[in-house]
């Protein structure tokens, strides 16, 4: 029987487990990624592991969230960042040379190989055939000291792609296609493996485009073959040694088929507040615009940025619109520079941003009170722009560009001809000696701290019995930005877990803090999706901090699920989700947390009499490392 991509890569690199979807299978991991919002927490774990150096191929540390230096935490935090991964072997990458996704994609994936990255939007990298998968920080410390990395064996879902993009619409529509039809919820556990005659008429740029906003179908990941288009793009970077082909069998067997006719798709944004939300640009003409913001992970390319100076070029934006540029890396801005490209961006009005992640994260950049801003962003969750009642809607490149000029939504058949499609030019712009490669003799190394920077606390054994109330009662689609927010004042905190658990839930119930302190341990229950959105681990490790010894939900997402599990915090699952409606904030639990099996059912009891089934989904070891207190008790527990 013939193989997909996903399982010749899951084949080459399996240490433990069988290709069996649902059961656990350990990987190998050939390269790691960090940014620094998550990066700190996963090298202080590296640290705390005391391995020494990584065993990976490549490790790469970036610095792209909090670039802003408004006080000393942030600028310390790079430095130790800087230093940790000379000592350890890795190479860092220093503010403002771009945003790790697209600096990973032009500079170190591979075709074939696994990647890791403490970042939800690491599958930006299955562009090129990279098997790239967005995991806790702890995870990837593990990963870089050469331990295997778990996940359920996916199911693989081919995404068949005929025709051709035809006018305005662009790799971006063809991710808001696929969420319009599945949802945030339509990926789980599962790979999205591209193919069919549609696939080579797409750039590598729109590969990764689709492949990063993947992650919003809460998928393990998203591959494309490694084609003629990926050899050329790989040589372009003057990497041309790392190409391999790499394609499915042509009678490979998928769990399920999607078709895309890419000839057909036009125009589409996702409304507030919920990339799914997906509906065509037409049908919001007429809307007021007052911010374009062009850039993120997802769409700010050399050809992405080469489309918005050409759709802008010799026009200006009304004086409403506020227009940012946030460009993907120096590589890009390089590119554009040299064929004067910046030129027509700062003429029409635009704010040339540093190269970040900028206001994807809240850093600068928020709309307008109630205002409406269209952006190229992979996120629209309520308060994610700084601004709370930001109207965030996401578009492609091409469309923000033409509706910052617009000023209001308008149908894309007013458009005039679409901006040509780019390639990328012959002599491509190295950027390589910006980033900091590990010196030879790394005794000389001194890794740099500043007070901000806390070691980590350890955590205690799950008690056989848990004896906790319910602090907190939420509703099904709680984020991670609604677990702890984003913004610049609080991701400061992300080294210092017990400042940083102070924000927990802050914007949901300000009390709740309060409420755990009062209490010493707690349980949070909530609805479906629980925990979707990033990978932020700080919002498992918060929780567990201030005492959470479960959540009872009635579904998990899956990056947040892990982060539960190594932080020893209980994943529960209503086994009757209506059960969510006889429990209550206040409730006294008695939960028999000793007796639990992998996949068994407990019954757990209130005070007032109430009994509730819950179930789990964990493997042996997961309950392992639950029981033991966290993953870093039970390596620690193993090596000794
Ligand atoms: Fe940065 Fe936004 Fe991409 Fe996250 S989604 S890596 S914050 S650009």
């Amino acid at each position: 029987m013939g193989k997909s991509i996903t399982h010749k890569i899951i084949e080459q690199h399996l240490v433990s487990g069988e290709m069996v979807p649902g059961t656990e299978v350990g990987l190998r991991i050939d390269q790691t990624l960090t940014q620094d919002a998550t990066g700190t927490m996963a090298w202080l774990q590296f640290e705390a592991i005391g391995i020494g150096e990584v065993r990976t191929d490549i490790s790469v540390s970036y610095v792209d969230h909090n670039t802003l230096q408004m006080g000393f935490r942030n600028p310390d935090d790079h430095r130790y960042l800087r230093t940790v991964a000379a000592k350890s072997g890795a190479v860092f990458s220093p503010a403002g040379t771009g945003i790790c996704h697209q600096l990973h994609l032009e500079n170190f994936a591979k075709p074939g190989a696994t990647l890791i990255g403490s970042d939800s939007h690491t599958p930006t990298a299955g562009g090129i055939g990279s098997m790239a998968m967005g995991a806790g920080g702890l995870s990837v410390a593990l990963a870089m000291a050469g331990e295997a990395y778990f996940i359920p064996m996916p199911k693989v879902v081919k995404v068949h792609l005929t025709g051709e993009l035809t006018g305005w619409a662009a790799g971006k529509d063809v991710i808001l296609e696929l969420l319009r039809r599945l949802t945030v919820k339509g990926g789980v556990g599962k790979v999205f493996e591209y193919g069919g005659p549609g696939v080579e008429s797409l750039s590598v740029p729109d590969r990764a485009t689709i492949t990063n906003m993947g992650a919003e179908l809460g998928a393990t990941t998203s591959i494309f073959p490694s084609d003629a288009k990926t050899k050329d793009f790989l040589e372009k970077m003057g990497r041309g040694n790392d190409w391999i082909e790499l394609v499915a069998d042509e009678d490979a067997v998928f769990d399920e088929v999607i078709e895309i006719n890419l000839s057909e798709l036009e125009p589409m944004v996702a409304q507030p507040h919920m990339p799914d939300l997906v509906c065509k640009v037409k049908d919001l003409a007429g809307k007021k615009i007052d911010q374009c913001a062009i850039g993120s992970c997802t769409n700010s390319s050399y050809s992405d940025l080469k489309n918005t100076a050409q759709i802008l070029s010799g026009k200006q934006t009304p004086p409403e619109v506020d227009l940012l540029i946030s460009p993907g890396s120096k590589q890009v801005v390089k590119m554009l520079a040299r064929e004067g490209l910046i030129e027509p961006l700062l003429d029409a009005g635009a704010r040339v941003l540093e190269c970040s992640c900028g206001p994807c994260i809240g850093m600068g950049g928020s709309p307008t009170s109630a205002g409406v801003s269209v952006r190229t962003f992979n996120r629209n969750f309520e308060g994610r722009s700084g601004t709370l009642d930001g109207q965030v809607y996401l578009a492609s490149a091409q469309t923000a560009a033409r509706l910052a000029l617009e000023g209001e939504f308008t149908d894309p058949a007013t458009w005039g001809p679409a901006p040509e499609r780019v390639e990328l030019p012959k002599d491509v712009p190295s950027i390589r000696d910006l980033f900091v490669f590990p010196p030879e003799d790394k005794s000389v190394v001194e890794i740099l701290r500043g007070p901000n920077i806390v070691a980590l606390e350890d955590f205690d054994e799950l008690p056989q019995t848990v004896e906790a109330k319910v602090l907190l009662k939420v509703e099904d689609n709680i984020t991670t930005d609604h677990i702890l927010p984003a913004g610049a004042e609080i991701t400061a905190l992300r080294s210092n877990i017990p400042a940083i658990s102070q924000y927990i839930f802050s914007r949901v119930d300000a009390e709740f803090v309060n409420r755990m302190k009062e209490h010493g341990t707690g349980v949070i229950l909530g609805g479906e999706n629980y925990g979707q959105g990033s990978s932020r681990e700080h919002a498992a490790l918060g929780p567990r901090h201030l005492g959470v010894k479960a959540v009872i939900v009635k579904s998990l997402a899956r990056i947040h699920r892990a982060n539960l599990v190594n932080f020893g915090i209980l994943p529960l699952l209503l086994v009757d989700p209506s059960d969510y409606d006889k429990l209550s904030e206040g409730d006294d639990l008695v939960i028999p947390a000793g007796a639990m099996t992998p996949g068994g059912t407990i019954d757990i009891t209130t005070a007032s009499g109430k009994t509730v089934a819950v179930t789990n989904d964990l493997t042996k070891k997961e309950l392992e490392i639950i029981q033991s207190g966290g993953l870093l008790n039970a390596v620690r527990n193993n090596q000794s």
